[in-house]
């Protein structure tokens, strides 16, 4: 199963590789997917007590997130509401 995933307002792609499953899917730590211009991998880890991050071995593109989100889907849903609100933010 493979899924895009949209990281960024400059439209980074995380291609989901390493999960079998759905939007319940938890998020494994260690590798993902890879980032589909690069080719790195993206690892998923804990980088404090409250957040996680993917990062690209290559690139070394990283979005940060809180890690009370668990799944995929929650993953999915966090992404598209912050983006939305940094396209909509009022240009100053
Ligand atoms: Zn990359």
């Amino acid at each position: 199963m493979v899924k895009a995933m949209v990281l960024s307002e400059h439209g980074i792609k995380l291609i989901v590789t390493n999960i079998v499953g759905g939007d319940r899917t938890k998020i494994p730590n260690g590798v993902v997917g890879f980032h589909d211009v690069c080719g790195g991998s993206f690892v998923h880890q804990d980088i404090s007590e409250t957040y996680s991050e993917l990062f690209c071995r290559k690139c070394r593109f990283r979005k940060e997130f809180p890690n009370t989100i668990k799944t995929l889907g929650q993953l999915r849903r966090h992404l598209l509401l912050v983006l939305s609100m940094s396209s909509t933010a009022p240009a100053s």
